[in-house]
């Protein structure tokens, strides 16, 4: 650890703080705090077995749990360390603000908890399309020999980046709309918003909240603020946002790039923003076939990704060799199987329409596999972008009625069969549907735009639960 940490811990010692939430950061939160020196309260709303259990192993390690009472803020707090997923209406908060405790999340402490030397971050939000971009960017950092990580809502945690053994020379962090809410200091090298589509409005409480949220992450970036082309909306962001001097905005885009732009010429990745000359020169950087898959949202994926490694030096050749050796994640448009000429798709993470509408933008035709928990959404602008590519939609789960009214508003030639169950069966059912809707040449695409939670454990699960008919399909003829 370098000797600024040093410091931090003596400005620890005896500051009385509330860890708002019993959870994946909150535990190791209270435990860092602890071991600085704070006096460390853990406030939790639940009180069942589980958290009981683990309130019994953090007091016995000297730190106060407070369980069933997560609205009171405790005596004398000093500060609060929250849980990013806690709603920022929480009476918790009010009663924080009135007694002008500072409240900061997971990044947030992290952030403050990092050494003098500590490795710059490279940042990545967006509605969708930030596992798979920071992905890309851990790929080409480390094509580049640089030492770094993927961290943030994947990979290593932020805590453990910051503060472990491991030297990085660059971190690629995923930051959530919440993180970025609660993080109010961070200063990155250089950040980018990929897309902003309505999501979590609930907890934002509007979309501008949303936005606003999602823009923090430009305040103070040093290098590059890194906007999609394509979405205004990213563009207002980084011209609202105070950033360093000399600080660059940098478009990317799937057509050809201006200035100070990555984009797409003939088949190719191009930088036009980190060259001599860019008025007149372009590099190349990877071919559109290095990426996988290579579906347009993924091309757009990948050239964000390039502009943050340009921002940070990194050269043409270790983009390309990057690109290509990334894997794109689980249920991330996963190509499962061909049978008898039709193409087995599971894009299951496509939890919400902006998502799904990027994943039926990428095939044609398509059966497709959708419904779940709507989440409130509508599904009228999905349905007419992508009704010309419809060959037939099989819908399962609690809202699917929403979607079914959908189809037949805006494409009441495209078939449709309605599942009405939703045991475990129900899946095999539907992947045997779309089978019998499909050609040859067509591709089966589960992109349910919605959430799993109605029928599954999570997307894993309802990804696995179509791979497992996919492959039955193939090895009997019968899902
Ligand atoms: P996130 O981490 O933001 O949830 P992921 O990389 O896990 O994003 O991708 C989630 C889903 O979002 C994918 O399965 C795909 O359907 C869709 N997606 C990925 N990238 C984009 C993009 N740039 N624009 C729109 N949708 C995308």
């Amino acid at each position: 650890m370098g000797s600024g940490q040093v410091t931090e811990r003596l400005d620890w010692n005896g500051k009385k703080v509330t860890v708002a939430g019993l959870g994946v950061s909150g535990i190791p939160a209270a435990r860092v705090l602890h071991g600085l020196g704070a006096l460390v309260t853990v406030v939790n709303d639940g009180d069942d077995e589980r958290s009981r259990a683990q309130a019994a192993d953090l007091e016995a390690e000297g730190i106060t749990v407070r369980l069933g009472d997560g609205a009171t803020l405790p005596p004398g707090t000093e500060l609060i360390v929250t849980t990013p997923g806690w709603r920022p209406d929480k009476p918790l908060f009010a009663a924080a603000a009135e007694a002008g405790v500072e409240i900061w999340g997971d990044v947030e402490l992290a952030w403050r908890l990092r050494g003098p030397d500590a490795a710059p971050w490279l940042a990545v939000t967006g509605t969708n399309g930030k596992t798979t971009t920071v992905r890309m960017l851990t790929s080409i950092l480390e094509a580049a020999g640089l030492r770094t990580a993927a961290v943030g809502n994947i990979g290593v945690s932020l805590l453990d980046a910051v503060l472990g053994e491991e030297k990085y020379d660059v971190l690629a962090v995923e930051l959530s709309s919440y993180q970025l809410h609660w993080a109010p200091s961070v200063r990155v090298h250089s950040a980018a918003v990929l897309n902003l589509a309505p999501d979590h409005l609930d907890w934002h409480g509007s979309m501008e909240a949303y936005a606003a949220d999602k823009g923090r992450i430009y305040e103070g970036n040093k290098i590059a603020c890194v906007y999609n082309v394509a979405d205004q909306v990213t563009e207002d962001l980084v011209r609202e946002a105070d950033v360093e001097e000399g600080c660059r905005a940098i478009g990317f885009t799937l057509g050809t790039p201006g200035p100070s732009q990555l984009g797409v010429v003939e088949g190719i990745l191009v930088d036009r923003a980190f060259v001599e000359n860019r008025q007149k020169n372009a590099q190349e950087l990877a071919e559109v076939s290095d990426v996988q898959p290579p579906a347009p949202h993924n091309i757009a994926n990948a050239l964000a990704a390039a502009a943050l490694a340009r921002a940070f030096g990194v050269d043409a050749k270790a983009v390309r060799d990057g690109l290509k050796a990334f894997r794109p994640d689980p249920h991330r448009i996963e190509l499962v199987e061909e049978v008898q000429g039709v193409r087995y798709v599971d894009d299951s993470k496509a939890t919400n329409t902006h998502a799904a509408e990027a994943s039926l933008a990428a095939y044609d035709p398509i059966v497709w596999i959708a419904g779940g928990l709507a989440k409130g959404a509508t599904f009228d602008e999905l349905v007419q972008k992508s009704a010309k590519r419809l060959r037939g939609a099989v819908l399962i789960g609690a809202d699917r009625e929403l979607i079914r009214e959908a189809l037949a508003r805006h494409a009441p030639e495209v078939p449709v069969v309605d599942l009405d169950r939703t045991d475990t069966g129900a899946m095999s059912e539907a992947v045997r549907e779309a089978a019998r809707l499909a050609r040859p040449g067509d591709t089966v695409l589960l992109a349910p735009a919605c959430a799993s939670m109605d029928m599954f454990t999570n997307y894993n699960k309802r990804g696995e639960a179509f791979a497992d008919a996919v492959r039955a399909l193939a090895a009997t003829g019968d899902a």
